[in-house]
């Protein structure tokens, strides 16, 4: 027997990256038509943070269109020196309101809104820019877990909040599943974002925009489109495993991580 192999491809060039893709596209396809669903109806959000721009480049030529990034200001840079190549640039990191000046500067989308103060932020700018920007409310799924997103018992006024905020077009809801090895646990999550976009529709058709369901990454995207995802975030089964500790990203998740709210680390890296 030779030792387990990396559960995450090699990511080197752009034959690399388009196997990956290839090979995510058809688990997505294969998940989709189990669950009696129409593959078309998943979109794969390549998630890129960490990846350098060089990489990046390499990444794009193999057939990327849209790219999401955890970070401010690590998408704000890409943005920039990326800027030949048309990509669309999703935040589904939290966000600072300090910083929301800066999101509607360059993205296209927002998937982590759970804060009105950020949600002004963002309108107030983007209407002085005559632009709008795509929105999913962030939920916090597995309650003990996280510290980002709302309590589900909030998303439906929030929801009803945000009709004043005329430059965020709301297309659904986004959450993060507990990290555990325990599917049960982890469908439980999917299952709540999914019954919540089911009440806001039977509340109001209005309010959730097209009900889309960002759920899913590497390690659980299969199942996320089992249950009702219609975006998938995938990072490391497309630009291999990443040099960094997920607490850098998920402050909260791990007890041993700062807390997001009193550092600077959320916007830095
Ligand atoms: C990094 C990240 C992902 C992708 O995680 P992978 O394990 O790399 O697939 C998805 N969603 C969010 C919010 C992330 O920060």
């Amino acid at each position: 027997m030779t030792d387990a192999p990396d559960p995450y491809p090699r990511a080197g060039t752009t034959a690399d990256f388009a196997a990956n893709l290839a090979a995510v596209r058809t688990r997505i396809a294969a998940a989709a038509e189990g669950a009696g669903r129409d593959p078309g109806g998943v979109r794969l959000l390549p998630v890129s943070k960490t990846v350098p721009e060089d990489r990046l480049r390499l990444a794009i030529a193999a057939g990327m269109t849209e790219l999401g990034e955890n970070k401010v200001q690590e998408a704000q840079r890409k943005a920039g020196n990326l800027a030949d190549l048309g990509v669309r640039w999703s935040v589904i990191g939290h966000l600072q309101s300090n910083k929301a000046k800066d999101v509607a500067a360059f993205a296209h989308e927002f998937q982590a809104l759970d804060r009105l103060k950020v949600a002004d932020g963002l309108d107030r700018r983007l209407q002085a820019d005559g632009r709008g920007l795509d929105v999913f409310i962030q939920v916090n799924t597995s309650a003990e877990d996280t510290k980002f997103g709302l309590p589900p018992g909030d998303v439906l006024p929030f929801l009803a909040a945000l009709r004043a905020h005329h430059a965020l077009r709301v297309r659904g809801l986004m959450t993060l599943a507990v990290f555990s090895g325990d599917t049960e646990r982890v469908r439980a999550c999917f299952r709540l974002l999914r019954d919540l976009r089911d009440r806001a529709r039977a509340t109001d058709p209005d309010l959730v925009g097209e009900g889309h369901l960002s759920m899913g990454m590497s390690g659980d995207f299969e199942l996320a489109i089992a249950e009702g995802a219609t975006v998938v975030r995938v990072g490391q089964a497309i630009f291999g495993a990443r040099p960094t500790p997920d607490a850098l990203y998920w402050p909260g998740l791990f007890p041993e991580s700062p807390d997001p709210h009193s550092s600077e680390m959320s916007e830095s890296v």
